[in-house]
């Protein structure tokens, strides 16, 4: 953005005021008066213009400065009216942003296209998320992962379904209670990359919605070897300690 273009700009809009006055015949001092009369005074606007014999007083009278500068080109910006000035509603004599409207300023215009681009990026990575998650969602892809899960696998990943689904405001803190472990970090990263949680762009963790907690079910017998099981039967001389019968 050239700054020359901004000076030029507000030149040519300050002398487009002169010279409207000048049409309708006042001089330099009686355009500055009205102005003076517009932004100091209770005078109406019609009555300001009775005085001075004119009309349309709005092209004549020069803008107030509203003590601030142009987020863009850091010209001073102003006020073109009494009603824009009780709206705080600014015009920038340089680059033209004004702040009510739908501005076209160079800067204006180049943030929307940022924003654009923002938001398409976006899109786009949510929208690659949902591909990959709904390719991954499948009975026949869990399943199979499922089969190589060791045993605190699955109860770590059945704390966090049956955690997300029954409490209003899930915590790692609370699954990893449920599921008897420390801490979920070894854990949820190993599911993130066997693609059975997934961690979504805009933030949160969702499981994969083809695993069912049947899946997940663990025997609850502890697992104990043939030997042993032969240790105990000798031991006990092959006669059941419940009801006291032998095999025949
Ligand atoms: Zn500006
Ligand atoms: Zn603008």
């Amino acid at each position: 953005m050239s700054n020359e273009k901004y000076i030029q700009a507000a030149k040519d809009a300050v002398a487009a005021i002169y010279q409207n006055g000048k049409e309708k015949g006042l001089t330099r001092d009686q355009q500055e008066q009205i102005s003076y009369l517009y932004w100091n005074s209770d005078a109406t606007a019609k009555s300001i213009q009775d005085e001075f014999g004119i009309t349309n007083i709005h092209a004549t009278i020069m803008p107030l400065f509203a003590n601030r500068s142009c987020p863009y080109c850091s010209f001073e910006l102003v006020y073109t009216s009494r009603t824009r000035r009780d709206k705080d509603e600014i015009t920038c004599l340089g680059c033209k942003h004004n702040n009510y409207g739908n501005c076209q300023c160079d800067g204006c215009k180049q943030a929307r296209q940022q924003d654009w681009c923002k938001e398409a990026e976006e899109i786009r990575i949510e929208s690659e998320f949902e591909y990959l998650y709904d390719l991954h969602c499948t009975t026949e892809y869990v399943a199979q992962t499922i089969t190589k899960f060791t045993r605190q696998q699955k109860i770590f990943l059945r704390a966090f379904i049956e955690v997300v689904q029954n409490s209003s405001n899930p915590t790692w803190q609370e699954i990893c209670n449920k599921a008897g472990v420390i801490s979920e970090k070894p854990y949820s990263e190993k599911l993130q990359q066997l693609k059975l949680l997934w961690q979504k762009p805009k933030g949160g963790i969702i499981y994969n919605s083809a695993i069912t907690l049947e899946m997940l079910s663990v025997p609850s017998v502890r697992s104990i070897s043939k030997s042993l099981r032969f240790d105990v039967f000798q031991r006990d001389k092959h006669t059941c300690q419940y009801c006291g019968r032998r095999p025949p």
